[in-house]
């Protein structure tokens, strides 16, 4: 073992291996007070949805998917318009007073709970459980950023010279465009929207074309809360046309979008080619992320993560694991039963409580998965490949990717962020240090798990690490509301970090007010 470790470049220094720590559960209560008394936040992943069996099948059967209109291009400025003469109002409406709607609009996405899981489970294929987490974790957006508009929108008193008053005051910027994805198509679009108007901003939301109806119900929520029409106008359409449209109206404040590094890119330069005001972007965007496993691991542990990490949500989280790094000394008993681990998996149909991994969003999504997967096959070492237990010329999903794991030669073959439940191992060996660095080349840099027992090594791994969110023996999914700030740097977005504490500033324009008195 010590001869390992020395293999590992492990200091004397280190040896101090820690002792095992399992991860908490994920039910354990976080502290209550979090967004104001008594209320609970998503807190985890591991909801067992059976209790609400009941109310959540009977709102999949009262559910239907309401039919959402499209943008038409040719009105993008008068609806401009509306949310600039909105503007007016909004902003100088007190912070409390927008926070109080917020707040009351949790409250009723909470009480519409079955609803609105009944709405992703039909629109977006998601299980029962992540649509659970889901309205959950919407709710504790609202309320996060209820709390902290009120919180950064009172005037900040600077010390001066004497003879002179200083003042720094937060204010809203104007119009935003919120651009959001199909994977998270309410807690999200929710996020976004919660973060501008919360700040005084009025909105233009353009939902993901893939999950409108969603949007659709969330704005209508968000107006029964107390949210003015103006103030908040959805714009459901393509990309290329309604998006494009929204980004180049003149006049815009500013635009926040998560999705892919491409788009973004897109988005940045339209934004970079128009005249007049320079318009920021907050964008969050893709990863190829790894877990690094060091021969100290507890394999359990490890299995447990990266199940969770790589499939859970059929692996469509920008958080999730791509690249497991495993110290050659324990790949065996790792891989085996990460192996054995996943064949427990349901894949099937999202509407049935026991699915643990539904279908993919959609038919090219499948087709890009299916490709990559036909690549592997051809290059790599298959480690597991789950059949679908539901798939039968009588009853097939559409659209189903059972989840799979292979072996690749080096962290730099995989270059691509494949967005589906696909699972790409590498064996090391030598300096973590090292295997950190290859991961930092590949550009990108969401989320990092670490798995190891020697926490000097933990820390100094996460140090070196360019990555926005670092998990450290547990698994890398699941970023909570106010206590795990979410987002990355480089290819993976601009920050700042949703649910975290400076992203509102970011929706603010800053006035500093200086009085001779
Ligand atoms: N916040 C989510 C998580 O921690 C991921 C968000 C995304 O996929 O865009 O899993």
């Amino acid at each position: 073992f010590v001869h390992q470790l020395a293999d590992e470049s492990v200091g004397m220094d280190e040896l101090l291996i820690s002792p095992l720590r399992l991860e908490p559960e994920a039910s354990l209560p976080l502290p209550l007070d979090l967004y104001g008394a008594g209320r609970r936040n998503s807190a985890g992943l591991d909801l067992t949805v059976e209790p609400m069996r009941a109310p959540l099948l009977a709102a999949y059967a009262a559910t239907a998917l309401p039919a959402v209109p499209e943008f038409d291009v040719k009105t993008t400025s008068s609806a401009y318009q509306t949310s600039a003469m909105s503007y007016q109002k909004w902003s100088k409406t007190p912070v409390h007073e927008r926070s109080a709607i917020l707040r009351r609009a949790a409250d009723a996405l909470e009480a519409e709970l079955p609803r609105f899981c009944a709405l992703m489970v039909k629109e977006a294929f998601k299980t029962w459980g992540d649509s659970v987490a889901e309205v959950r974790e919407a709710a504790d957006f609202l309320r996060y950023y209820a709390n902290e508009a009120e919180r950064i929108m009172v005037p900040v008193a600077l010390p001066g010279p004497t003879g002179e008053s200083n003042e720094l005051r937060l204010t809203a910027r104007g119009v935003w465009v919120c651009i959001s994805p199909w994977n998270f198509p309410l807690a999200i679009f929710m996020g976004q929207v919660a973060a501008a108007l919360a700040t005084g901003n009025t909105v233009l939301a353009k939902p993901a074309e893939q999950t409108p109806a969603v949007a659709f119900e969330a704005v209508r929520l968000l107006h029964r809360a107390g949210v003015p029409e103006g103030a908040l106008q959805l714009a459901h359409g393509p990309g290329d046309t309604v998006g494009a449209a929204l980004v180049a109206q003149p006049g815009i404040a500013g635009v926040v979008f998560t999705g892919s590094t491409e788009v973004a890119r897109i988005i940045n330069r339209a934004l970079a080619a128009k005249d007049g005001p320079i318009v920021p972007l907050i964008a969050e965007t893709g990863g190829i992320n790894a877990m690094l496993v060091d021969s100290t691991a507890l394999p359990e542990q490890v299995a447990d993560a990266v199940l969770q990490s790589s499939f859970r949500s059929a692996g469509q989280r920008c958080s999730a694991l791509r690249l497991l790094c495993v110290h050659e000394g324990i790949a065996d008993g790792v891989i085996e039963m990460i192996r054995g681990a996943a064949k427990e998996l349901v894949a099937g149909d999202p509407a049935d409580l026991a699915t643990d991994v539904g279908p993919v969003i959609d038919r090219q999504a499948w087709g890009a998965i299916r490709r990559h997967l036909e690549r592997l096959v051809s290059t790599s070492k298959p480690v597991t490949v789950i059949e679908d237990s539901t798939q039968s010329a009588t009853n097939p999903i559409a659209n189903l990717i059972p989840p799979s794991a292979f072996e690749v030669a080096a962290v730099a073959d995989v270059q691509q962020e494949i967005f589906g439940p696909v699972l790409h191992i590498v064996r090391w060996r030598g300096d973590p240090a090292a295997v950190i660095d290859q991961i930092n080349a590949l550009g990108y840099g969401l989320t990092l798990g670490i798995q190891t027992r020697i926490d000097s090594r933990a820390q100094a791994l996460a140090a070196r690490a360019r990555v926005g969110n670092v998990y450290i023996n547990r698994n890398m999914i699941g970023a909570v509301v106010g206590v795990q700030p979410f987002g990355g740097e480089g290819l993976s977005g601009t920050g700042p970090k949703a649910g975290g504490p400076h992203y509102l500033a970011r929706f603010c324009a800053e006035q500093t007010v200086t009085v001779n008195t």
